[in-house]
């Protein structure tokens, strides 16, 4: 297993920011290696509220049938069954898997940033997303970091599921054996995602090494991603509180 095979902690999942989840972006294409052959289905709300109106998800604590303990669902449920509001508080399905970012960065002549490649229509050359240079000359390598790639049905149902199917019949080979490209259009609700198989190939045998200390990259857990926010959390999230408020109030350090 060329990744380590200890996950990453729960201090460590806890304080995850943003950056640690694989980015769609209409800026420029991203790349990835799916590292886990089955991804893991958890139902997630996301509260708009919380991290000071910037919005956060978090799992739904309603874990089986019946149960009514989410104060996001109890908050709608004297409304009838098929009232918008009532309908939007639901939780919604996600998948969750690790998948190692591989789109291509470079270091910006300009500004000295890591950046990935802007694609621009006014121009043939890619620019940097820091500082707008000219990428034009640079030598581009994968960013080869782990990172939580977490969509919906539409991209894992309609597009993961299809490629993968492929891929086995026509050339036997797994999700985790090959790159696949995302191709972002638009933003928001009217956002589509393409994903495009590359050739099957083995990773660079350094690929999950990070360059900072030299060390194997580990896995995040998925158990722990998956884990139901508590009552306690989505109460604080609902007031506004931020990951940082609530990992205090967890005890995590
Ligand atoms: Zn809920
Ligand atoms: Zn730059």
């Amino acid at each position: 297993m060329p990744f380590s095979e200890e996950p990453r902690s729960y201090d460590e999942t806890a304080k995850r920011t943003g950056a640690e989840y694989f980015k769609f972006t209409p800026e420029y294409r991203t790349v990835g290696r799916i590292l886990n052959p089955q991804a893991r289905t958890v139902w997630k709300h996301f509260i708009q509220q919380a991290n000071n109106g910037r919005g956060f998800s978090a799992v739904c604590p309603n874990t089986g049938p019946g149960m009514n303990v989410c104060p996001v669902e109890a908050s709608t449920a004297d409304l009838p069954k098929d009232d918008p509001e009532r309908r939007a508080s639901y939780a919604k399905r996600k998948f969750l898997v690790n998948i190692l970012d591989r789109t291509p960065y470079t270091e910006c002549n300009s500004c000295h940033g890591q950046t990935p490649g802007k694609v621009n229509a006014g121009s043939r050359n890619k620019q940097c997303v820091n500082c707008g240079a000219d990428l034009k000359g640079h030598d581009f390598k994968p960013l080869n970091r782990v990172k939580i790639l977490e969509q919906g049905p539409r991209l894992f149902n309609e597009q993961l599921n299809a490629i993968e199917a492929m891929q086995q019949e026509e050339l036997g080979k797994d999700i985790t054996e090959y790159d696949i490209t995302f191709t972002t259009q638009g933003v928001g609700r009217d956002r589509t995602i393409t994903a495009l198989p590359q050739d099957p190939k083995p990773l660079e045998d350094d690929a999950f090494i990070d360059p900072e200390t030299g060390e194997e990259q580990q896995l995040w857990d998925l158990d722990l991603l998956s884990e139901p926010a508590t009552i306690e959390e989505i109460t604080l999230m609902l007031q506004g509180a931020t990951v940082e408020q609530i990992n205090k109030v967890k005890g995590v350090i």
